[in-house]
């Protein structure tokens, strides 16, 4: 009997056999979950004297907090203020470039900002600093990229409040050591005390080199943030798809503006990217994991209730294989998803 009568009777889910990534590392425990939320099991015996009303067993699988794609394309708004020198994939026609109007601009443009998470811009475009300090004060995360921004300019966006690169190395000036340009933030000494500078990567051995994103990774490890940028081609088989505006082509693990050797965006999920990523940079599992969960979840001021399986966090979940094959997924504890035999 609960020993305090607020005390929820909705099940309880034990997830067993499992090792559970917490505080930065994986541990053998179980996962108490309920309401969609993960529970303290010491609290849940000795305050409430609970139990378990059914149990998953992980089979010795691994537990990693859900996954969180910043970059799918539909999502954050990538553009159209960007750099028409490095525009990638989106058509020239539809770049645009502050007026005057600053905020009102982008409202023109998107007709609404209501939610909005994150918005990509080119940091040298005009006025486009006024712009970051809105778009911050308004709780939108600013990322800076397909821009050709030198590393002052980067650095004034960071001060004024973006806080997040866009596909790092991809659409931006290429490193040079008088001026490293965008890149240069990840061992910038120009962000305020306290702040950490994020950056997306697309790790699916396409866009990037294995040899960039261990220097990105060995750089500035706790900001990196896998991204898939995937497009909606994403499991669509080989050969051409029109997608909105644009005719695409798969080939392989490729997706090209029909046409062209310009990539469009990416066909790679995310966890073929945790696999990538551990593999390219040989970095530990958790760090791996993390870069698709709490780093992100950090990013975007979520992190009290997800991408960690902290005491009272959602109940979003990954269970992997130790080669970090995804046998299942849950959302609020609920399994959403499992790999067939
Ligand atoms: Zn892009």
């Amino acid at each position: 009997m609960p020993s305090n009568k607020s005390v929820s009777d909705a099940p309880i889910t034990q997830f067993v056999s499992c090792r559970i990534l917490r505080d930065h590392r994986l541990q053998r425990e179980d996962l108490w979950v309920r309401e969609g939320t993960i529970l303290d099991p010491e609290k849940l015996f000795f305050d409430e004297q609970g139990y378990a009303d059914q149990r998953v067993d992980c089979e010795g699988g691994i537990v990693a907090p859900g996954f969180i794609d910043v970059q799918i394309n539909g999502f954050h708004l990538e553009g159209p203020f960007i750099s028409e020198e490095k525009k990638g994939a989106h058509p020239e026609r539809y770049l645009r470039t502050f007026q005057s109007g600053g905020i009102g601009d982008l409202m023109e443009t998107y007709g609404s900002l209501d939610n909005v998470a994150m918005v990509t811009l080119a940091p040298e475009l005009p006025v486009s600093q006024s712009v970051v300090r809105e778009l911050c004060q308004r709780g939108i995360t600013v990322s800076l990229g397909h821009s050709v921004a030198n590393l002052s300019q980067a650095e004034e966006a960071v001060q004024n409040g973006a806080s997040f690169i866009t596909h790092l190395f991809n659409a931006m000036l290429p490193f040079h050591h008088r001026d490293p340009g965008i890149v240069g933030l990840l061992t910038s000494d120009q962000v305020p005390a306290g702040r950490t500078v994020y950056y997306g990567m697309i790790a699916d051995g396409i866009h990037t080199n294995p040899a960039a994103l261990r220097i990105a990774h060995r750089a500035h490890p706790s900001g990196l943030v896998l991204v898939t940028d995937a497009i909606a081609a994403m499991g669509l088989p080989p050969g051409r798809h029109t997608l909105g505006q644009q005719v695409i082509e798969i080939q392989g693990l490729h997706a090209y503006v029909a046409g062209t050797k310009t990539l469009s965006g990416s066909i790679a999920t995310m966890d073929m990217c945790v696999r990538h990523f551990r593999q390219a940079s040989g970095c530990s599992i958790e760090a791996a994991l993390e870069a698709a969960s709490l780093h992100p979840a950090q990013l975007l001021g979520i992190s009290h209730k997800k991408g960690n399986l902290d005491y009272g966090s959602d109940a979003d979940l990954v269970l992997l294989d130790d080669a970090l094959n995804v046998k299942a997924t849950y959302i609020s504890g609920e399994e959403v998803w499992r790999k067939g035999p």
